[in-house]
């Protein structure tokens, strides 16, 4: 299959070469036929699939080919959990438009608004945002939904479980009614389907790996290590293994910038990002790990989403997550885009519990080993794990079935003209309020 057996356009084509990209990936395949007809898309696919491109393109193209030839109303709206997920898919977006006609933006918290808002004001037909800042800027009138044709929604699980559900609700209820629904997730919580089942319609499911797996090329191992000597065991597996370029993760901040001090203390250049760290030195910090000028980059699971840094070898838990699915997202940060990648977790008494929820989760077995002079002697007894994450919904309004081919609906058409969008659709929305207008 070649993208444009896929239905792609020339300038679409032309810059997917210039990416260097010869074939699409198993879930660009999937998504990008469905969409160009204007589908609603369940998505499962981790970061490190190519799932940024899967949705990318079809909805450019569409974009492109719809396009008003005098005004810009924002049509193509794509939400994600972080601000370095917004920035990174910017940058795609960016990237992949740059032979079509079609403006994009990026907006974020913990910067400033008012260049935002001046871009948001010049006209833009695509914007990639987090939900609070959207929200913001919503109130403030600087952006209007009322033309959004395309919503889509990136690592949903992930906007959950940092309860963003009331955002995501709001902002919907500010758009029209009929529109394409795109909805990303790397895990399938009963919350998550039930959001999905409040937003899509008649969506066609597509898995690019199996439901909660990881990807397959990551070897997985666990190292039994007492919670005090945790610290001198990390820098023993980077020192011995010679490592030059570590994802660690910490379950706390605190414990982040514990330890990025104590590895920097070891000669190991180093540097946290997570929530307490400003967006300039979170940036920083995550620019100069891509280009080699720090080895390790320790980081709670806030950051475990989103970042783009092909062809990790190595991720650290340094300690293992208490909700088995962050260490499927932990964990996507390695063996990426089919590259092989070793995921490594320090777990001691405490964590057994953990251990055994993560191993349910993959219906695998990990390897544990003990090392020579680190022999666990913890007796802690295990905590246990948590098995729900987060977030709480609105009730659930008429379902959509999952997987419809049903009878082929005539290709989208632009909503430019008034956009009577009211009367369409008997999706349910969760709790949405009442449209209210620009
Ligand atoms: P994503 O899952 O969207 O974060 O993409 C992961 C990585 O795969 C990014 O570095 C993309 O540039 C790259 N990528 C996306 N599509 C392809 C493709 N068809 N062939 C090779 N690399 C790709």
């Amino acid at each position: 299959m070649t993208f444009k057996e896929l239905g792609l356009s020339s300038a679409i084509l032309k810059a997917v070469e210039e990416k260097g990209y010869t074939k699409p990936s198993p879930i660009q395949e999937k998504a990008i036929p469905p969409i160009l007809e204007g589908k609603d898309i369940l998505a499962s696919a981790q970061t490190g699939t190519g799932k940024t491109a899967g949705f990318t393109l079809p909805v450019l193209q569409y974009l492109s080919e719809t396009k008003h030839p005098k005004y810009r109303p924002l049509r193509a709206l794509v939400l994600t959990p972080t601000r370095e997920l917004a920035a990174q898919v910017y940058d795609n977006v960016r990237e992949y438009s740059k032979y079509v006609n079609i403006k994009s933006a990026v907006v974020f918290g913990g910067v400033n608004a008012k260049p935002q808002i001046a871009t948001l004001r010049s006209g833009v037909d695509i914007l990639v945002a987090t939900p609070g800042r959207l929200l913001d800027l919503h109130d403030q009138k600087a952006v209007s939904f009322k033309r959004i044709d395309v919503l889509i929604l990136d690592e949903a699980d992930r906007m959950l479980d940092m309860g963003f559900v009331r955002e995501i609700n709001k902002l919907i209820s500010f758009m029209p009614a009929k529109r394409q629904n795109l909805m990303f997730s790397a895990t399938f919580s009963k919350d998550i389907k039930k959001l999905a089942e409040g937003i899509l319609r008649n969506p066609i499911s597509v898995e690019a790996t199996p439901q909660n797996s990881t990807a397959k090329k990551v070897t997985h191992s666990v190292f039994k290590v007492d919670k005090s000597r945790k610290t001198e065991f990390t820098i023993k597996l980077i020192k011995d293994n010679n490592w030059n370029q570590v994802l660690i993760f910490t379950r706390t901040k605190h414990g982040a910038n514990r330890l990025t001090q104590k590895l920097i203390k070891s000669k190991i250049s180093a540097a946290a990002i997570h929530g307490n760290k400003s967006q300039g030195a979170r940036t920083k910090a995550l620019k100069n790990f891509k280009e080699n000028s720090i080895k390790i980059l320790v980081a709670t699971d806030i950051a475990a989403r989103g970042l783009d840094i092909p062809l990790l070898p190595h991720v650290i838990n340094y300690e293992l997550p208490n909700v088995p699915e962050d260490y499927v997202h932990r964990i996507g940060r390695t063996g990426r885009a089919g590259a092989a990648g070793e995921a490594i977790s320090l777990v001691c008494s405490e964590e057994v519990e953990y251990q055994k929820e993560i191993e349910k989760l993959l219906n695998e077995k990990l390897k544990s080993t003990i090392v020579e002079g680190f022999e666990p002697t913890d007796t802690a007894p295990p905590k246990r794990a948590a098995t729900q994450s987060k977030g709480s919904f609105g009730k659930k309004k008429n379902a959509s079935n999952s997987n419809s081919s049903q009878g082929k609906k005539p290709k989208r058409k632009p909503h430019f003209k008034g956009n009577k969008s009211n009367s369409t659709s008997g999706r349910g929305r969760t709790g949405a309020p009442k449209k209210k207008r620009f």
